[in-house]
């Protein structure tokens, strides 16, 4: 199968208390493809500026990464992030979003991009979202994150962009502050009831929790002893979620959706030991199955593992 993904495709600038990085790759749209691309064939939507050079490019080409609809803008600057984390990983405060090249962008996918069986609509403006979304009518899945910032300022955008996806990956801070309900389950009932069946609520250290109309699935965040960067695990754990999905022979029913729990859980975890993109760049299909092993164990849950790639 194939799969697209429209986010962000960034410069990050990040403080831990492990530790600092004043510009490096990130993106929402970067993650995910990382994580994404030991399982199926993935191609990236989105605009970059003049100053996204050859070292950028190659961190995804070396993953194997599609990135012929990434649209340079010339004159322009690549989107930047800038974000401090708190003692407490799971908390973090935004200190500056340039939207710079996404300002004006109008995305425009390819006949191989559109061609997508499954897509996935990474954290970005919920009207760019749908415009992509509206370009690949023959995806069997689609799927998408957002954030606080869009459930702030485009807040009927985003509801339209939920009712248009088959499942919403959000934090259980999200799912709460679009539905307004405080309470999680209900929450997520609320969100099902806009249009997608399936609704995972991430919550960090904590795990994630999946709800579909055949029931309740959850499962813990593997436990590290060293996380580094909190920065993408989600989009990781997304990255995984959906590539498992792609790797998936048959329907996606709510058993493929706890297996591709097991694996966003998996890659989440790689993503936080490091810096940005660091350790996944690194990472191996050979890593990839021993922690799920690992993961299994822990949790007595039973994932059929799908075929990765290196
Ligand atoms: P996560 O830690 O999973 O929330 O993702 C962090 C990534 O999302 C960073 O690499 C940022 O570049 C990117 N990001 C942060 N804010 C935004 C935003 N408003 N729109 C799109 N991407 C964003």
């Amino acid at each position: 199968m194939s799969l697209t993904v429209v986010g962000s495709i960034a410069f990050d600038a990040v403080t831990t208390p492990y530790g600092e990085r004043s510009r490096m790759l990130g993106g929402s749209a970067v993650h995910f493809s990382l994580a994404a691309s030991f399982f199926d064939a993935v191609r990236v939507v989105g605009p970059v500026g003049d100053d996204f050079g050859a070292p950028e490019y190659a961190v995804l080409h070396d993953r194997g990464i599609d990135t012929s609809d990434i649209e340079l803008v010339a004159g322009g600057k690549t989107f930047f992030w800038s974000g401090r984390y708190h003692e407490d990983l799971n908390r973090r405060d935004t200190l500056r979003t340039d939207l710079n090249v996404f300002e004006h962008f109008e995305p425009k996918l390819s006949e191989d991009s559109r061609a997508a069986d499954l897509l996935f609509l990474a954290n970005i403006q919920p009207d760019l979202q749908r415009q992509v979304a509206e370009q690949c009518p023959g995806a069997r899945f689609v799927a998408m994150d957002s954030m606080n910032l869009w459930i702030e300022i485009a807040h009927d955008s985003l509801v339209e962009t939920i009712q248009a996806v088959d499942c919403v990956i959000l934090n259980d801070a999200e799912l709460r502050q679009l539905t307004g309900k405080p309470n999680l389950v209900q929450a997520a009932r609320e969100v099902r009831s806009w249009g997608p069946t399936a609704v995972v609520a991430k919550q960090g250290e904590y795990g994630a929790a999946l709800l579909t109309g055949e029931g309740f699935f959850a499962l813990p965040a593997f436990p590290l002893e060293h996380v580094q960067d909190p920065t993408g695990a989600g989009d990781s754990f997304a990255g995984g979620f959906m590539g498992s999905l792609a790797a998936h022979d048959g329907e996606i029913d709510h058993d493929a959706l706890r297996v591709a729990m097991a694996y966003g859980t998996t890659l989440a975890s790689f993503n936080v030991e490091e810096f940005g993109t660091e350790r996944m760049q690194r990472l191996t299909a050979d890593e990839i199955a021993a922690r799920l092993d690992d993961l299994q164990r822990i949790t007595r849950f039973d994932a059929a593992p799908v075929a990765l790639r290196d």
